[in-house]
């Protein structure tokens, strides 16, 4: 699993995303962009109705209905648009006369979702920890739903915030609406079991590729649901229809996405065994920071902090801007929170390399606060 880069001028990328993907497929894709084998031109100028474009696809396809285990009954396509566009199109697909779509809100991505909603009048809160400034998760007993609900919306992942459901959603189910869940900062991250789930999205710029392209997994019979009034790149169901390709789909995404899965396989085997190393690069950065509590504030309860985007603050405004440019110094890239909180994220997505958390943790272990830090 030796994952090290031999370009010496690579950082260890902590973006929260577009992010880091494995060396070897970047390799790889520089080895193939003049001419794709079997293609006779690069990936850029091939035309997706073309056999060797139509067998990427449904090679990608099948390659994630094998490693999530996703049941014949469900759909996999990619959209454009991003994780927004879902956003945007989940009430008019799914929230027929008289019902609404519920909103359980754990942080920034989960209210962006839940404020689309309500531009149509057709979005309700179940919960929302705003005003824990988003740090926790609720539990099954602390929210209820309406006969009404055409479907409970929750975001796996909090990127901003950094709080992650600490399993998979399940505890969510008893008596829910079809759940809708938006995975797109841990997906392919640990299992999930997807027949739990009417839908889950994620934009793949963070665990599955470049940006540019949302995987979506869905029911057939709640894709269903939606008119044919519907706008017709908004009817995600013309998405899963027929050869995939309702328009031109994304295709280098796709390709890269190819790729990023066929590394995942060869390197992993299965997301079980991506969680373990998941789980370890977090612990290895989450110890360092606990180690140091009079520095270090993380932002999630203990419950629900994230395995993907580790998120902490220091005392002063000073100290973090210090520390930001001390770590970028020492080859460790884009530490700083989302634009809208500031602080700290550290995200540590699937291809984030052991080494690059083994070297945050040290970096954190060792750093030197000022006198202000100490008190003095
Ligand atoms: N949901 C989550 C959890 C995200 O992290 C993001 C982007 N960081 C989005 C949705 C929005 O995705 P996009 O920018 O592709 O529209």
């Amino acid at each position: 699993m030796n994952q090290n880069t031999n370009h010496q001028d690579r950082v260890f990328n902590f973006s929260a995303g577009p992010s880091v993907l494995p060396v070897s497929v970047l390799e790889q894709v520089s080895r193939e962009m003049l001419c794709l084998p079997g293609a006779g031109v690069s990936i850029l100028e091939l035309g997706h109705r073309t056999p060797p474009f139509k067998k990427i696809l449904s090679d990608t396809v099948s390659r994630l209905r094998a490693i999530l285990n996703v049941p014949a009954e469900y759909d996999i396509f990619f959209v454009q648009g991003g994780g927004r566009l879902i956003f945007s199109v989940m009430p008019m697909n799914f929230c027929l006369p008289g019902t609404v779509g519920e909103y359980l809100v754990t942080g920034s991505w989960g209210d962006c979702a839940y404020q689309e909603a309500l531009r149509s009048g057709q979005g309700r809160l179940v919960w929302s920890g705003q005003e824990s400034g988003y740090s926790t998760v609720p539990s099954r007993d602390q929210w209820t739903s309406g006969r009404d609900a055409a479907y409970l919306h929750c975001t796996s992942n909090e990127t901003i915030e950094g709080v992650q459901f600490p399993t998979d959603v399940d505890s969510l189910l008893e008596n829910a609406p079809p759940l809708v869940c938006d995975m797109s900062s841990d997906f392919l991250s640990r299992p999930v079991d997807v027949s739990r789930y009417a839908m889950i999205y994620a934009c793949i710029q963070k665990n599955l590729g470049p940006a540019g392209a949302t995987v979506v997994i869905a029911k057939r019979e709640f894709l269903e649901r939606a008119s044919e009034k519907v706008p017709g790149y908004c009817r995600l169901l013309n998405h899963a229809e027929g050869d995939l390709m309702y328009n031109t789909p994304p295709t280098f995404c796709i390709y890269v996405a190819n790729l990023v899965l066929r590394w995942l396989e060869e390197t992993f085997g299965d997301l079980a065994t991506i969680e373990q190393f998941n789980e370890l690069k977090s612990g290895l950065v989450y110890e360092a920071l606990l180690r140091r509590p009079e520095l270090f504030r993380l932002h999630a309860h203990e419950v629900c902090r994230s395995k993907m985007n580790v998120t902490f603050r220091l005392p002063t405004p000073e100290l973090e801007k210090r520390f930001l440019q001390e770590s970028e110094a020492n080859g460790l890239a884009f530490l700083a929170g989302h634009r809208s909180v500031g602080g700290m994220r550290a995200s540590l997505y699937n291809a984030m390399p052991i080494a690059g958390a083994e070297a945050l943790a040290k970096f954190i272990t060792k750093w030197v606060a000022s006198p202000l830090a100490a008190g003095g």
